[in-house]
């Protein structure tokens, strides 16, 4: 476990004070939805607000503009459900 320890200060929304937790980033880029996994954030412990840092959202910036590592990285599938058809069975 790399020491990166930062203060992410107090969460915007509920005043809580953040802690800095590994997330899971979803984008979606170009159409297609990318997960970035263990990416350090300030979690709010409250209300669940995430914030990135600069620095940690312009390294996931090149990481999903590398196609090289965006192609040999696994895929996971993802349930796709139409809005509509929620509606059917509600
Ligand atoms: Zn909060």
């Amino acid at each position: 476990m790399k020491k990166t320890k930062y203060d992410y200060g107090k969460c915007d929304v509920c005043g809580a004070r953040m802690r800095e937790m590994l997330i899971k980033q979803d984008l979606w880029i170009r159409g297609n939805l990318i997960v970035v996994e263990d990416v350090p954030a300030g979690v709010c412990p409250r209300c669940g607000e995430k914030v990135v840092k600069s620095d940690i959202g312009r390294r996931i910036i090149d990481i999903i503009e590398n196609s090289e590592l965006i192609a040999k990285s696994p895929k996971i599938l993802v349930p796709s459900i139409n809005f509509r058809e929620g509606e059917a069975v509600a």
